[in-house]
């Protein structure tokens, strides 16, 4: 997958972390489009298909609702982005970055309650107001939780230079390079063969 092309690309979870999935669907915050932010709620199993397809028609029937929410969609990508470049350089976080994940923290942080679902009790986080900035809060509760990590934080950005797709290193062995091994480790591989192969020709003229 090459990074311009996310837009129109499917969703990919290859980041081990909602938060870093979320960094990783828009390279720009314009590139979140209110389709790509549905359909990755629903892939990240937020939502149910049903209710995706109910939210997808939005902008047609509650416009306003649906632009208040991609906006904060966007600023919450664009927080995300910077936070997880300057965690991974080891570089200083700007207090304003940390603003797009407070607001979202504020009003959606509910009681987790106890709730029954066929006969098994689960842990349910229940959502303060009935607005849709609950679709955000566990994005926001995710990035939070890296943030607050600090140093500790695993997080890495794919060793191919060209593409860009942040990942959380849940690896045993901790040594993970690569958003994807069929993807870019391949590539990496290839080239270096490729390289081999032309000095070792090279070598034999
Ligand atoms: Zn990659």
């Amino acid at each position: 997958m090459s990074p311009s092309s996310s837009s129109s690309s499917e969703i990919q979870l290859i980041g081990d972390r909602l938060a870093v999935d979320y960094a990783n669907a828009s390279h720009t915050p314009s590139e979140l489009s209110w389709h790509r932010l549905i359909h990755f709620l629903e892939a990240a199993k937020i939502i149910s298909p049903d209710r995706s397809t109910q939210l997808l028609v939005l902008p047609e029937s509650d416009p306003r609702t649906a632009e208040a929410l991609l906006r904060k969609a966007r600023r919450l990508c664009a927080s995300a982005r910077l936070l997880f470049s300057a965690i991974v350089r080891k570089q200083r976080i700007a207090a304003e970055w940390i603003e797009p994940i407070n607001e979202i923290l504020r009003v959606t942080e509910g009681p987790d309650e106890l709730v029954q679902e066929a006969g098994v009790w689960r842990i349910e986080f229940i959502a303060r107001e009935g607005g849709l900035d609950w679709l955000l809060a566990a994005v926001a509760r995710s990035a939070a939780e890296i943030v607050a990590e600090g140093t500790a934080a695993r997080l890495r950005v794919c060793a191919n230079p060209g593409c860009g797709l942040f990942f959380y290193d849940e690896s045993r062995t901790r040594r993970r390079r690569w958003c994807s091994m069929a993807v870019c480790g391949n590539r990496s591989k290839v080239a270096a063969f490729a390289r081999k192969h032309a000095s070792a020709r090279r070598a034999a003229v």
